[in-house]
């Protein structure tokens, strides 16, 4: 573990965590909401540093990042944890690990040796995916400054949920992210993933005009996202923030808390393309099928 970045004393017994949206209060011998920052006698842990839970070298297609270094591969790595809860996770195993305070698991592995397995294999960048990455906000940042100067191409992989400090911390060491854009509809959101959309949407009027590449995932789940006003809106707002940048529409498969629900009917990820090329979109790609 190590010490970590973007919190504040609130008082003696109490610190403010300031990496993502929740801006958890913490009082000491607790954890946040991630399950893996906890308030350790007046200092906060980030408990997941250096644990790697998953490594893997992947296409960047897989990520999905469409347009950027296409046919590259790219070295996909994750702890676990993540600020949301979202039913349907296909990583849950990993992403809710550590809530109600089980021990954090993952595979002791320094930076530097994720940078030199990265080069050995031939990447050309490092993602930071599978879970949250703002969650293990301190160990991708260690490994971001030395990709940078390894000349390797840095790409997150996110619920777009974390805060604007932790965009301060990172946006100057990214080259491209692929962010979720779950729905339109905080009711929803709140309900499914226990997040909420507009600081998701600020923030990818963020990423966007820091110039980073930015692609945006959908992901298409019956009765929760699926309704035709949501899908417009979701277009709508892309299309305002830039036309070109690339929407990935993807089927929903039973997982987590949705085991029993049905796969998402292809039918319904064709009339969402529909719907966003009609609205003006140029890059829709639809995935999961
Ligand atoms: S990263 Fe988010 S969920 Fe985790 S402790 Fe900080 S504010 Fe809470």
């Amino acid at each position: 573990m190590k010490e970590a970045m973007l919190y504040e004393v609130v008082d003696k017994d109490t610190l403010k965590c300031n990496v993502c949206n929740h801006y958890c209060i913490i009082k000491n011998g607790l954890r946040g909401i991630c399950g893996v920052r906890e308030n350790i006698d007046g200092v906060l842990y980030s408990l997941n540093y250096g644990k790697t839970i998953a490594r893997a070298i992947d296409p960047i297609e897989k990520k999905p990042i469409f347009h950027f270094l296409p046919g590259s591969k790219t070295y996909s790595l994750a702890t676990v944890g993540c600020n949301l809860s979202c039913s349907w996770c296909q990583n849950w195993d990993i992403s809710q690990e550590p809530k109600n305070g089980n021990k954090i698991i993952g595979k002791d592995i320094s930076p530097e040796e994720h940078i030199k397995s990265a080069l050995n294999h031939k990447c050309k960048s490092i993602s930071y995916t599978y879970s949250e990455p703002t969650i293990f906000l301190e160990y991708a940042y260690d490994i971001m400054l030395l990709a940078k100067e390894m000349g390797l191409k840095n790409i997150w992989v996110t619920n777009g949920f974390m805060s604007k400090e932790t965009l301060d911390v990172i946006l100057p060491l990214t080259d491209a992210m692929n962010v979720d854009l779950k729905g339109f509809d905080d009711k929803i959101c709140n309900k499914y993933c226990g997040g909420a959309i507009k600081p998701v949407l600020e923030n990818l009027v963020t990423i966007y005009k820091a110039g980073i590449h930015l692609e945006i995932t959908t992901l298409i789940v019956p009765a929760v996202n699926d309704e035709i006003k949501q899908i417009e809106e979701i277009a709508d707002f892309i299309k305002n923030l830039d036309p070109n940048i690339p929407w990935h529409i993807t089927r929903f498969y039973p997982g987590y808390k949705m085991i029993n629900n049905n796969p998402t009917p292809i039918e319904i990820l064709y009339k969402a393309r529909e719907i966003g090329f009609n609205k003006g979109l140029k890059r829709i790609h639809i995935g999961n099928i």
